[in-house]
């Protein structure tokens, strides 16, 4: 147990930044940390100015040369060091994440696992960095492409995953010789401060990594500024969007995975009870609150949707909601209030818009916890693609069921919804299920599994407006976009041999 940098988060009273391996204070603007199941600040959150982020930008830069060219084996050695901090340190992380996210323990902990894999993956350096050779490209010319490092990249992260989300980022980006600027959601900003300390701790050089906690002029002035080379960005499209038009016009290289709603589509000859228990899970844990929730739910054929909505009706009755912190809960609250507050305004517009509210969750009450942001488990039937609770991401948990006549008119439903983050078919019919991964247009597909997030050795993106750039997020992707390529000629002629200019272009004709 690393108590002694517990101490340092536990007594703050308000979370600064980590710049140049230190704990750095502000005395800038703050904003209030909560504990959601609660509903009371538990501390505050320093915002950075831009001349913080400045520093944190120059401390990156001045760490550069040194890691750029600490040999990969060393690097990863430094990977190896943090994986076994973190997983020595796994249940202080776990603890800070249920305390600032909400989210149950059991589940803050699957959350650290998916982040702790990335390291374990990023421990590969040497094999991952390894470049191409060719001999003989022509007359005794051998030509190879290596993969070197850009300099200072930073990433952009969400409140949802406050430790695995940037573990999709960081553990890549510096074994490929970059040194790094996290702006973690000002939300939830504990785990991944806390996680740097472990950083330091495993050896890493002071300024290679560095956090700056803060809001749009932290963002914006790591967009802005010429010394960051790249920019990875994770959150809600709307910000995506923007962050990928202001980094590249920036010249810089930028991915932006943004928003989603990922439809599952239910055949009727579909293992119904296993079905039912996929979609209770996928669309109210972790509150909703996840990128790849299910929370549409396409039945085709009346009888199928029938008997499903009967059935998740049946198993919301059971579903236990209340404080993270005790695991015989299935969900925790919402992040804030005001987001608790529009959710529960896209129930009353369901409602309005002409949807069946099978399960309302408006009115739950947890004993014990009345200023806590919670929301029950609520179900739509009779859900429309001309609805906003169709259209929008709700980011919270509730489901809502469309009924389509075939296969087909479901499919059509997720290529035309402006998301394609992920999807999933559940179906005994080997067939139906290869042509639906075969031809759907979204990025990571599910047969029988309802959350398809792609474990650290592939890599997590979506498709159409879900993801902004060319490369998705960590594994192999990660090692492209985290490097560039140089591709080196080279001939050693024979000595003492006068060779001819030649006027046509160089081939082997
Ligand atoms: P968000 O877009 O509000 O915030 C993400 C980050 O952007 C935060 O660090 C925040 O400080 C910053 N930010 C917010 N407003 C900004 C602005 N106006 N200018 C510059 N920066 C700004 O997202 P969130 O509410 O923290 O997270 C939830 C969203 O993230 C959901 O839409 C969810 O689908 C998405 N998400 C996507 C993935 C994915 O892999 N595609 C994964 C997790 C979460």
């Amino acid at each position: 147990m690393n108590t002694e940098a517990l101490a340092t988060i536990e007594t703050t009273e308000t979370v600064g930044h980590f710049i140049n391996g230190q704990m750095v204070a502000d005395n800038g603007r703050t904003q209030d940390v909560f504990n959601p199941a609660t509903g009371h600040a538990v501390r505050q959150v320093a915002l950075a100015g831009k001349s913080t982020v400045e520093e944190a930008i120059a401390a990156a830069e001045a760490a550069y040369p040194a890691w750029r060219d600490t040999p990969p084996i060393k690097r990863a050695r430094i990977m190896f060091r943090f994986k076994e901090l973190l997983e020595q340190n796994a249940d202080q992380v776990v603890a800070l994440i249920t305390e600032e996210h909400g989210k149950v323990l059991n589940d803050a902990h699957g959350e650290f696992m998916r982040g702790v894999e990335n390291v374990e993956y990023a421990c590969g350096a040497p094999e991952l960095l390894k470049g191409e050779h060719s001999k003989n490209v022509g007359p005794a010319i051998d030509s190879w492409s290596e993969f070197q490092p850009l300099g200072v990249v930073a990433g952009i992260t969400p409140f949802n995953f406050p430790a695995m989300v940037p573990m999709w980022m960081y553990p890549m980006a510096l074994i490929c010789g970059n040194t790094f600027v996290l702006k973690p959601s000002e939300r939830d900003p504990s785990a991944p401060m806390f996680i740097a300390t472990l950083l330091k701790q495993a050896g890493l050089p002071d300024g290679v990594f560095n956090v700056v906690n803060g809001d749009k002029e932290a963002v914006d002035t790591l967009l802005h500024d010429p010394r960051v080379q790249a920019v990875s960005f994770v959150g809600s499209t709307p910000i995506a969007e923007y962050i990928y038009s202001t980094g590249t016009a920036n010249g810089k290289r930028v991915q932006a995975l943004g928003g989603a709603k990922n439809h599952a589509i239910v055949m009727p000859d579909a293992d119904m009870d296993n079905t039912v228990s996929a979609l209770m899970g996928a669309a109210y844990g972790s509150c909703g609150e996840r990128c790849m929730a299910i929370s549409v739910a396409v039945a085709v054929g009346d009888d199928t949707a029938d008997t499903l909505v009967d059935k998740l009706k049946h198993e919301l009755t059971d579903l236990k909601v209340g404080n993270g912190c005790d695991n015989s809960n299935d969900m925790g609250p919402l992040i804030t209030g005001p987001h608790r507050d529009k959710v529960r305004g896209y129930i009353d517009l369901g409602v309005e818009e002409g949807a069946e509210l099978a399960v309302d969750g408006r009115g739950l009450k947890v004993d014990g916890h009345e200023d806590g942001f919670f929301l029950g488990g609520t179900l739509f039937d009779r859900v429309t693609p001309e609805m906003k609770i169709y259209n929008d991401e709700i980011f919270g948990p509730v489901l809502c069921v469309v009924r389509a006549h075939n296969m087909q008119e479901a499919m059509d439903l997720i290529d035309n919804h402006e998301y394609g983050n992920g999807t999933c078919i559940f179906t005994r019919d080997g067939e139906a299920a290869r042509y639906f991964s075969d031809n759907i247009k979204v990025g990571m597909v599910g047969v029988n599994v309802p959350l398809p997030v792609p474990v650290a050795y592939h890599s997590f993106g979506g498709w159409k407006r879900s993801l902004f750039g060319d490369l998705f997020a960590y594994g192999p992707d990660a090692i492209r976009f985290y490097t560039r390529r140089k591709t080196i000629t080279q001939r050693w002629p024979k000595g003492g041999v006068r060779e001819k200019a030649q006027y046509t272009f160089p081939s082997n004709n």
